[in-house]
């Protein structure tokens, strides 16, 4: 994606999937959001795979229960958990689809926000490659931007202050997108 491109990423709302750029890898990984439950925060996430290391299709392949667990030493845990995402960008700004945005990924775990638990009931879960202590990409940023306006026009509910980090749900286990992740500078594009 054209790293200075910031327009909305269209949503097809009747099937929660973005339209290209973005590449749709579909997860097992997902099932219905309650009834009742609809969208209203966005949750920003960080993963590496192996840790502190990018590129290759590992990530994707966690999220489609095809991680080898022989590939890496520490595969072989990683590979037995059951997650997803709706969304991965990748270092260059490559947007991956794996769980239609209407359907619930499984991404937050044990987590609490708006005075609720179960944020996975409510939440889009977006995940940035990248690890605590190093900064993201200026085309992840602007990814991020481009998919929170086409969330945002279906769910105009998706406020700045509904825009949480992994860590702000789940403080107590998760420090992802951690400290390097620039609020002010997606609060700032927004
Ligand atoms: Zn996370």
């Amino acid at each position: 994606m054209n790293s200075l491109n910031r327009e909305p990423i269209q949503l097809e709302s009747a099937s929660g999937w973005f339209a290209p750029p973005v590449k749709r890898l579909p997860s097992p990984n997902f099932d219905a959001r309650p009834d009742g439950c609809d969208v209203e925060v966005v949750i920003v996430h960080s993963i590496s795979l192996p840790p502190r290391s990018y590129g290759g299709s590992w990530i994707s392949d966690l999220f489609s229960n095809q991680l080898d667990p022989e590939a890496h030493s520490c595969f072989q845990e990683v590979s037995q958990l059951r997650v997803s995402a709706h969304c991965l960008v990748d270092r260059a700004g490559q947007v991956f689809q794996f769980v239609p945005v209407l359907a619930r990924a499984w991404h937050a775990g044990e987590s609490e926000c708006l005075g609720r638990t179960r944020v996975n009931d409510f939440s889009v879960g977006i995940e940035l490659e990248g690890c605590d202590d190093e900064s993201f990409t200026i085309a992840q940023y602007d990814c991020l931007v481009a998919l929170i306006r086409g969330l945002r026009r279906v769910w105009p509910v998706i406020g700045p202050e509904r825009i949480l980090g992994h860590c702000d749900i789940a403080p107590n286990r998760k420090t992802d997108p951690g400290p390097c992740f620039n609020w002010r500078r997606l609060r700032g594009l927004l």
